[in-house]
């Protein structure tokens, strides 16, 4: 062997070393850097990891005001530690935040610190053409839409101290996604609100499944979302059901992944019979498609074995 081989092989085993490489069966690995950094796009959620053998009293994160309730990793096979789910929001402004984690145990206080890089995701641009007075609202209508805005903000202040969901996320509809989360909207040529939701097209009737366990915490016939149905899952993190024809569930009841709470309609403001899937997590509303690729699998349940919408989806 030359002393150029030698060369090679030095650098080649200095390089693996320095860049471990490390591998995620159950999804696509976590954008973590090197160094404990994070990055992710706008509407993504960041898995974040604490290594901590022991129990803590109490973990928690706070990133661009938002608190960020840590929970104990859960998976089996994985370190000890905590882990959070940290939303990067719609319209967050790319650069780089500080995450701050303090942990608790006793008397004591650790404080961890994370930087989270937001780069900018391509959001589309549609036009939308409606009747005119779905767009322009009377005065009537816009008092109700403020009503029921604010009857959603109260329910929503008050969210389940447990991590009610479970590993693994399903999409609540086998239909055909239209990728306008974010998107620009243009109504009859006037700039209104960005997108917070994801739509998936289905006929109408098609079931509507909760992406996880959690607790029914509103359901409503809201002007512009029709029937809808809140999901709290704990720790900050909300699920929503928008445009349905039948609501399935009601107010406090508990519900299962996977577990039918609707029927996709065309109820409130929408163009034809589709799902607007939202989610919110510690106020920051991200796409709820970043849910299934986070790394946890699915239980195994007799549900899942039978309909394919609940497979993996990572696999
Ligand atoms: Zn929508």
């Amino acid at each position: 062997m030359s002393g150029m081989d030698r060369m090679v092989i030095m650098i080649v085993v200095l390089l693996t070393s320095v860049f471990p490489v490390e591998l995620f069966p159950n999804g696509p690995p976590p954008s973590k850097g090197v160094d404990g950094q994070y990055s992710g796009r706008q509407g993504q959620v960041l898995l974040v990891k604490v290594p901590l053998p022991e129990e803590a009293a109490e973990v928690k994160g706070t990133f661009l005001d938002r608190t960020i309730p840590f929970f104990r990793e859960m998976r089996t096979g994985e370190p000890a530690g905590y882990l959070g789910l940290v939303g990067i929001d719609m319209q967050d402004a790319p650069g780089t935040y500080e995450l701050v984690v303090t942990v608790k145990s006793g008397e004591q206080a650790k404080r961890l610190s994370y930087h989270v890089l937001i780069t900018k995701e391509k959001f589309a641009v549609e036009h939308l053409k409606l009747p005119k007075d779905k767009v322009d609202l009377d005065d009537k209508t816009l008092a109700r839409w403020k009503t029921e805005q604010d009857q959603v903000r109260q329910a929503l202040a008050d969210n389940s101290a447990l991590r009610l969901w479970q590993s693994g996320f399903i999409e609540p509809v086998n239909g055909k996604r239209t990728g306008i989360f974010g998107s620009v909207r243009i109504m009859n040529g006037q700039p209104r609100n960005p997108h917070n939701g994801e739509d998936i097209g289905a006929p109408l009737g098609t079931d509507v499944a909760a992406t996880n366990d959690g607790v029914v915490r509103l359901t409503v016939d809201h002007v512009f979302s029709g029937r809808g149905v809140f999901v709290d899952h704990g720790l900050g993190f909300y699920s929503m059901y928008f445009h349905l024809s039948d609501v399935l569930v009601k107010d406090g009841d508990l519900v299962k992944a996977g577990q039918i709470i609707g029927k996709v309609g065309a109820t409130g403001r929408a163009t034809g019979p589709h799902l607007h899937w939202g989610v919110k997590l510690n106020g920051a509303r991200v796409n709820p498609y970043a849910l299934l690729d986070l790394p946890f699998k699915h239980r195994p349940s007799p549900e899942s074995s039978a309909s394919p919408e609940v497979l993996p989806v990572n696999q």
